[in-house]
């Protein structure tokens, strides 16, 4: 083919599909606003109602961004079960969403110009992307987390049929992969009737009829795993892996830096965050504070103290004692409001993150070099922290359990946390990643060019 016969193809016309909570929704935003401005016209499919306010704004302010980018609202039906195996509002979305998804197949059909391919959340795969490929639309999966969680997941759901699904030994050997301890494995997993383990495991059936799976990582950063995925290893069934991380910031992450932090010496500050959907017991969250106290060093809190925000209605008072709030105003702050992260990651005062280690906070780590103190509470987390560790990012203090299985004592934490802050062996590695991430979004940079290759793979 020749340049002029490459310009004259027509860029592609591509419907994404985020499922619910912002872990999810917010790859998803990214990922709109950048094949947007690389020329692909964009159908943003958008379910109502939201769990959080937090996705209802970041929708509508999205829309307002980006004016161009069409949107595709529809309603989901209720759904409310007798006998819940969990009474996780987004994963009871997640089933209203995969139980409602039928009412998009004439909305599909419809759209002008034809779609060239779907891109769908991997919580809602198995019942959108039949759809999309009975339509002979090919379908691509957002997996938003990492590839060593993709590659366990899929090695348990694909390779290990649910009968014999049996975890005595100590650890998951997965061709390609360093052993995965069992002790990973998310604890719903193990409960196959368990709504979340039906989610993964289920919707990984699906991933063989995919035209590809998009991860929000980068080469450097799990290579052994992209390699060991790409190379048909891990299984041989599963469509490319297209490690197109770390994804750029949309235009609503930007802006709004917190001036406490410009008077902050650089690298000096601790930021503590467990994302969008974690609340901790009071007890934990008063170690925490005691903690942070004991580290001697400056902090940044953003706090929760429920799942969803809308219930999220108590004072900072109500939760930490006036007495804490006090002895540490001149060296810390503490917020209940929704925070941009990735502008906070950014800034030169931030010398490290205490992490739940959901996905997009460790990427977003990355991509700003920020050494992480992973303590992982649920999930997927246990074996992001591993991949945190293993890409020399951070470290892990595995003696703190799941979250809520033990009261973990400021002591501890402080002591942690001090030396995480004061290890420059550990911070120079983090500076490395992130070094090694903002290459590779340089032109010809690995994932600037999985990227555009998908896209030139959609062009017509
Ligand atoms: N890769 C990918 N999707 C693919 C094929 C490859 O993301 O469909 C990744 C792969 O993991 C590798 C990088 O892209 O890290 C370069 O791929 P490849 O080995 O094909 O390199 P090439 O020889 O084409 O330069
Ligand atoms: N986040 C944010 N401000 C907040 C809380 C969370 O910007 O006050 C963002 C964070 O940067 C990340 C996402 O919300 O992009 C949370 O996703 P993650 O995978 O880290 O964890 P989850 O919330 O899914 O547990
Ligand atoms: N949880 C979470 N993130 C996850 C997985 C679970 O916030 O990725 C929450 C889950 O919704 C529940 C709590 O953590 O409220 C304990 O979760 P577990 O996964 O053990 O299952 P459940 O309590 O629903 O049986």
């Amino acid at each position: 083919m020749t340049d002029g016969d490459d310009l004259r193809r027509k860029p592609p016309h591509i419907a994404l599909f985020p499922s619910a909570g912002m872990g999810h929704l917010t790859p998803f935003l990214r990922l709109a606003a950048m094949l947007a401005s690389r020329s692909c016209t964009i159908t943003l499919i958008t379910a109502n109602p939201t769990v959080s306010a937090a996705e209802s704004t970041h929708i509508s302010a999205f829309f307002s961004a980006y004016p161009r980018i069409n949107r595709l609202e529809f309603e989901t039906i209720p759904y409310s079960p007798t006998n819940p195996t969990t009474d996780d509002p987004f994963f009871l979305q997640f089933e209203a969403i995969n139980r409602s998804v039928h009412l998009l197949r004439p909305l599909l059909s419809s759209l002008s110009p034809p779609l060239s391919a779907v891109v769908s959340d991997f919580a809602v795969a198995s019942s959108f992307g039949p759809i999309a490929n009975d339509l002979s639309i090919p379908t691509y999966v957002v997996w938003p987390s990492s590839a060593r969680f993709l590659s366990l997941i899929t090695y348990l759901s694909l390779s290990i049929s649910e009968n014999s699904l049996k975890f005595g030994d100590e650890n998951v050997e997965i061709p390609g992969l360093s052993p995965i301890p069992v002790s990973c494995i998310p604890p719903p997993v193990f409960n196959p009737n368990h709504l979340f383990a039906s989610i993964l495991l289920s919707n990984a059936r699906f991933f063989p009829k995919a035209k590809g799976l998009l991860l929000n990582t980068f080469d450097r950063f799990e290579s052994e795993t992209i390699d060991a995925l790409n190379n048909g290893r891990v299984l041989s069934c599963l469509p490319p892996v297209h490690p197109i991380g770390p994804l750029e910031p949309s235009e609503l992450e930007k802006g709004h830096r917190l001036p406490w932090l410009d008077d902050q010496n650089v690298g000096s500050v601790v930021y503590i965050s467990f994302g969008s959907r974690t609340a901790m017991s009071k007890d934990q969250i008063r170690e925490l504070g005691n903690g942070l106290e004991i580290s001697g060093c400056a902090f940044l809190w953003v706090l929760k103290t429920s799942k969803v925000d809308t219930d999220d209605n108590e004072e900072l008072q109500e939760v930490l004692e006036e007495s804490f709030l006090e002895r540490t105003k001149n060296r810390g702050i503490v917020v209940k409001e929704w925070v941009k992260q990735e502008e906070i990651l950014a800034h030169p005062a931030i010398g490290g993150f205490v992490s739940h280690c959901g996905w997009n906070s460790v990427t977003e780590a990355a991509r700003h070099g920020v050494p992480v103190l992973a303590w992982p509470q649920h999930g997927d987390q246990r074996v992001n922290a591993e991949a945190v560790e293993r890409a020399g990012l951070g470290v892990w203090v595995r003696e703190w359990g799941w979250g809520g299985e033990r009261l973990v004592r400021g002591e501890e934490i402080g002591e942690k946390v001090r030396e995480m802050m004061s290890d420059r062996e550990l911070r120079n590695r983090a500076r490395e990643v992130g070094e090694e991430a903002r290459k590779a979004w340089e032109l010809n940079g690995s994932s600037e060019k999985v990227l555009m290759g998908v896209i030139d793979g959609l062009k017509t």
